[in-house]
């Protein structure tokens, strides 16, 4: 491929450099702020997965105008500073404005840098442009995007302040609709958008949540299972709405026979026991051969035939 055809084939390409944006991608978030006015009122933003940070730079650009200005400010009010933090596993050169964080965004030590550097102040505005490196097997490939969106969202409910705004990127594959519910779970109005920067050809999209309302006595928690996943964890210790717990019904009337009890073979004087067999024997169950053999008195020989799989020699055995 010559050096010039993906500029002759991609007009989002050769206008990010004609603009001087770091990455098409740019033009992702721009085509969202048209449509759902992102960035009204934003002093404090967050982009993960940020590298090389063509997000970051619309943040730089629209949000720092409009501090330039002193639009944001009401009247008599002091223009609030503007604060944008970016985290990538990648090193990112740097922009006006704009505060680095080298670290992966599913650490705790990432959201806990976070927070440190707002200073107990919460953001207005989360965005995650985030993706795996791409295997080429589509089910992994969405099983990763949801894990980073969900770290993305765990790490939002941190920072975010009520009523703020996080916006991601969501592959619509088959199991979508689960992440949309978690974030439902979170946000009062979340639509999924496709700028038309993004191919057709991708299943990438971009939700929009906004109104973020967490459930009453949500506590974000550092030791939250989406962040630093570890199966020794003690779940139990998770209180108030982060503890979920589904109902426990036991099913069947009380007198109806215990499992767990032997119950003695109850048999009319002068009765035998009878063997009923099972109503449906297995097939080929794996223990066919043994019973063969034993069965044959063959255990114990060297030169015991084998049988073979389909050999219907020993289905009736009980
Ligand atoms: N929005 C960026 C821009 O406009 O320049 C482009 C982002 S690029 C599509 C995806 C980025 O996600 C990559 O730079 C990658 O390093 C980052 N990434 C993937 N997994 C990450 C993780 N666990 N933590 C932090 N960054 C991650």
């Amino acid at each position: 491929m010559g050096r010039s055809s993906k500029d002759k084939r991609d007009i989002y390409y050769r206008l990010a450099k004609e603009e001087g944006w770091r990455a098409r991608s740019a033009f992702k978030l721009l085509q969202l702020d048209e449509e759902f006015n992102l960035f009204k009122g934003v002093n404090r933003a967050v982009d993960l997965c940020a590298a090389p940070g063509s997000w970051s730079q619309v943040l730089s650009r629209k949000l720092r105008k409009w501090e330039e200005k002193g639009e944001k400010a009401e009247e008599g009010e002091e223009a609030e500073e503007v604060k944008i933090v970016a985290v990538d596993l990648q090193a990112m050169a740097p922009l006006p404005g704009v505060t680095q964080i080298q670290g992966d965004i599913t650490k705790v030590s990432t959201a806990q840098e976070i927070i440190r550097h707002f200073e107990g102040l919460p953001a207005d505005l989360v965005v995650c442009d985030g993706a795996p490196d791409v295997t080429g097997l589509h089910d992994v490939d969405e099983y990763i995007q949801a894990q980073l969106l969900l770290a993305a969202l765990n790490i939002t409910t941190h920072v975010l302040k009520p009523g703020g705004t996080f916006v991601a990127k969501i592959f619509r594959g088959k199991d979508v609709t689960l992440l949309y519910s978690q974030l439902k779970i979170f946000f009062s109005c979340v639509t999924c958008a496709k700028p038309r920067s993004s191919r057709n050809s991708s299943i990438e999209a971009f939700v929009v949540c906004q109104n973020y309302s967490p459930p009453e006595g949500y506590v974000p928690n550092m030791s939250n299972p989406l962040l630093d996943h570890s199966y020794d964890e003690d779940f139990n210790q998770l209180e108030g709405p982060n503890r979920i717990i589904v109902p426990f019904l036991a099913c069947g009337d009380l007198s109806a026979f215990d499992s767990d009890r032997t119950y003695p073979l109850q048999l009319d004087a002068g009765k035998q026991y009878q063997y009923t067999p099972p109503t449906q024997p297995p097939i080929r169950p794996p223990y066919q051969q043994a019973c063969h053999l034993r069965k044959n008195n063959l255990l114990s020989r060297e030169d015991a035939p084998s049988i073979s799989p389909n050999s219907s020699q020993e289905q009736q055995e009980p």
